[in-house]
């Protein structure tokens, strides 16, 4: 089969361009945002896309972070790189505490966390931040001045930006939270770095955020359709090449592909605002759209899909018979890929499951933390790789296409029980649905 014109590097590079570089950093409810959000509904209607519409929702918008940590050793303070965790508060009028440190390796130091066991203290938090709500309550309780943490799946000489979940917040309280660089708490444990001084000042605002909409029409409406998705926004700190405007790309070049083929099943594209938050534009979506919803018959994610050197992962969410099935028509157009079975908070597909929608999600993690560039200012065009999202639009196209073409959907559309109730303790746990 002749490649498409619609997935030639050039044109997939066309569009990366414009996401990274005429756009650049895409956080949520920002210009940027708003920008790219144009820009898709604008490529959506080039493509041939019917009834695009973009769909607003509120957000929560970070609308400035600052934050500061100095470490006292050899003599002197010294000054670290760091970012200001998003959602969590600053200091007290952004001003500096100081304190004795404690050091603690999540998660098998949490007996540690008595109530008021760091008061006036500052923890350095090697590990996982707190995954389950039980341990965040136990973090709140010790009552640290500050925590720094340090995030072991990412060994490098930079610091990421990350958020918390909101909802944990709210309910639970946060002490003043910032990351700095696995190699600055390599040297302080050397050191022996016995004080640090932390400062932040981290400001949001009430905003817009925008999902955008379109779709190739099937001549068979009434059919279930297939829904594919991906978002436009960024964290802070970085234009996203990676993470995700791969996927956006991927969205494009598939609706290019797509637009061609004959199809019974109607295909919707979304390209989703406010993800880095938790999936709060798909959400959005989903509440706005939940009746619709009842015909669809699965949600295909793209996000972060690029990296040169990696692997390819389909996430599964649905029954099995849909991974076997999925994995064999991959390997048939030359995509291999590790499938998973999961339930996953961390991608657009949770809210979607949430509402009983199957979802398949691609990823291309390349070390076994995930991605090293990940949330970094290193996720730029230097490091992505148009001639891997050829081949996964390549090997996506006719597995949509075939499904599209089915006048019986092949498979049960709905999750296992067992996911299922994962997803319903998920829901609870993290968005107090
Ligand atoms: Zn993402």
């Amino acid at each position: 089969m002749k490649p498409h014109p619609a997935l030639s590097e050039a044109s997939l590079l066309r569009d990366w361009r414009v996401l990274c570089e005429e756009i650049g950093e895409r956080r949520a409810g920002s210009a940027g945002e708003r920008r790219a959000a144009e820009f898709v509904a604008g490529r959506f209607a080039a493509l041939g896309l019917r009834r695009v519409a973009t769909e607003e929702f509120p957000c929560t918008s970070l609308a400035r972070a600052r934050s500061r940590v100095q470490a006292w050793f050899s003599g002197r303070w010294h000054t670290a790189e760091t970012q200001a965790l998003v959602g969590a508060p600053g200091t007290p009028g952004g001003r500096a505490v100081e304190g004795e440190t404690v050091s603690l390796e999540m998660p098998a130091d949490l007996p540690l966390l008595t109530r008021g066991a760091l008061r006036g203290k500052i923890a350095v938090l090697f590990g996982p931040l707190p995954t389950r709500v039980e341990q965040h309550r136990r973090l709140v309780a010790a009552s640290p001045l500050a925590v720094v943490h340090v995030d072991e799946r990412l060994p490098f000489a930079w610091a990421k930006s990350d958020g918390v979940y909101p909802a944990w917040v709210k309910r639970h309280g946060m002490p003043t939270t910032v990351t700095v660089p696995y190699l600055t708490a390599w040297q302080w444990r050397l050191a022996g770095v016995r004080r640090l001084r932390v400062s932040a000042a981290v400001e949001l605002r009430a905003a817009r955020s925008q999902n955008v909409i379109g779709e190739l029409p099937g001549s068979l409406p009434r059919l279930p359709a297939l829904v594919l998705t991906a978002h436009h926004d960024t964290q802070c700190g970085n234009p996203g090449a990676d993470d995700n405007a791969s996927g956006v790309v991927c969205l494009l070049a598939l609706a290019g592909t797509l637009a061609a083929m004959p199809r019974r099943r109607t295909i919707r594209f979304i390209s989703f605002g406010c993800e880095e938050q938790l999936s709060v534009g798909s959400a959005a979506y989903v509440r706005a759209h939940r009746a619709a919803l009842r015909a669809v018959g699965l949600e295909v994610n793209f996000d972060s899909v690029a990296s040169p050197l990696g692997h390819w992962e389909m996430w599964r969410t649905g029954p099995a018979a849909l991974e076997t099935w999925a994995v064999r028509r991959l390997a048939r157009a030359g995509l291999r890929v590790r499938a998973h079975a999961e339930v996953t908070p961390f991608f657009d597909t949770f809210p979607f499951n949430q509402a009983g929608v199957p979802s398949l999600g691609f990823y291309r993690p390349n070390f076994s933390g995930g991605r090293w560039q990940h949330h970094s200012r290193h996720d730029t065009l230097a490091h992505v790789s148009p001639a891997e999202v050829a081949r996964l639009v390549a090997a996506v196209a006719p597995l949509v296409r075939d499904l599209a073409a089915q006048r019986v959907w092949p498979f049960r559309r709905a999750l296992p029980a067992g996911q299922r109730q994962v997803a319903r303790q998920l829901a609870r746990e993290l968005f107090e649905f």
